[in-house]
């Protein structure tokens, strides 16, 4: 690896400047924000990011979980994610985000891990992460070894035949059926991008991610206030119990009142290219009487569109089943 710059940022207009002279935020970025070092660190060792700058974020102030006015939440980039996922107000308000996070990774992982980084974790497709393999992502134009080769674990939606790598994230599964905010910092000032628009598909063009340029400094996520009278609970499928990626999961927030379901937001995880919300399996269950059937009617809804690799066909009924169950737990009375 070719030696690198290491730098600390003194607050975020320093890191952001410092970012802003990179040539992309995307995959071969020259210039990296370093958070818990989970992700990235992995990836310099592998030869796989290879930035000649790395600006550390670790001491800003954004390690905040904040109430918001009017109702809702401000959780800060740098936040960890164990502290997120045992903060008393979102056990209580969010739980599916709380569970998610718990069922992500390790313990000690999750003690390193922070909110900003989960959010930008990288795929675990295997030939990403070997320099000897053709990669569109890692390197644009030399095709994908997924793609007829090991693809067990990769997606199922959203996919081109560019790459059909999954979004590995659980906290993002969670984040898009609380419909997240996620709060940039840039060289133009600061904006607000709603989650199901932050990550983008992979299309021809999988280098690419995210909607980041270049200085763009991810500093908070913004909950709304929890759906009145809901539920919200995460499952996750996975080839063991702990320390692995989910094959299926799906994260659910659902009101039920006077025997219908009022409010309800799906989202699955381990088979999207994206953290993917289904609209189809919401637009199934509004209005509707809870039940096995319906359940199940929704569950097609969000596969209808899947597209199975050599490996992967498995995946549609362990989705399927892993959205009926998690529709049934959010539903029951308490
Ligand atoms: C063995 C192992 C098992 C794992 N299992 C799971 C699992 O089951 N489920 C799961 O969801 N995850 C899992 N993970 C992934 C883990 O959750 C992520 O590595 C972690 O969340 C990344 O956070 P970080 O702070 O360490 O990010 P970093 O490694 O510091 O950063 C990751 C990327 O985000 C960028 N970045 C970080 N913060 C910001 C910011 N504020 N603004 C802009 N860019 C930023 C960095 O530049 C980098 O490109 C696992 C990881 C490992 C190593
Ligand atoms: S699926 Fe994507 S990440 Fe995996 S080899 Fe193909 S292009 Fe690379």
């Amino acid at each position: 690896m070719d030696m690198f710059q290491l730098t600390r940022a003194r607050d975020v207009q320093d890191a952001v400047h410092a970012g802003a002279a990179a040539r992309t935020a995307q995959q071969g970025a020259d210039i990296r924000f370093l958070a818990g070092g989970t992700t990235l660190i992995d990836l310099m060792k592998l030869d796989v990011e290879r930035p000649v700058r790395v600006i550390d974020i670790s001491r800003l102030a954004l390690d905040r979980i904040e109430p918001q006015d009017g109702g809702g939440m401000r959780i800060g980039a740098m936040v960890r994610n164990a502290d997120l996922a045992n903060d008393e107000t979102v056990r209580r308000d969010y739980a599916v985000l709380s569970q998610a996070l718990l069922a992500g990774a390790s313990a000690q992982l999750r003690n390193m891990a922070t909110t900003g980084g989960n959010l930008l974790q990288r795929t675990r497709c295997v030939y990403f992460r070997d320099t000897a393999a053709p990669c569109n992502k890692r390197q644009p134009g030399s095709g994908c070894s997924a793609i007829g080769g090991y693809n067990r674990n990769l997606a199922i939606l959203g996919t081109s035949d560019h790459c059909i790598a999954t979004n590995p994230s659980d906290m993002n599964v969670a984040l898009v059926a609380l419909e997240a905010t996620v709060q940039i910092q840039g060289v133009q000032g600061q904006r607000a991008v709603p989650i199901g628009e932050f990550h983008t598909l992979p299309g021809d063009t999988p280098d690419r991610e995210t909607v980041l340029q270049p200085g763009d400094l991810v500093t908070h996520v913004t909950l709304p206030p929890p759906a009145p009278g809901s539920r919200s609970v995460y499952l996750k499928l996975r080839d063991r119990a702990s320390y692995e990626f989910a094959l299926a999961s799906a994260a659910v927030v659902a009101t039920v009142s006077n025997g219908a379901i009022s409010h309800a937001r799906v989202a699955l995880g381990g088979v999207g290219t994206r953290p993917w919300r289904s609209t189809e399996a919401e637009a199934v269950l509004l209005g509707q009487t809870p039940g096995e059937a319906l359940f199940r009617a929704a569950a097609d809804a969000a596969l209808r569109d899947a597209r199975p690799q050599s490996q992967n066909a498995f995946k549609i009924e362990l989705a399927r089943r892993c959205l009926v169950h998690t529709l049934k737990q959010a539903t029951q009375a308490a």
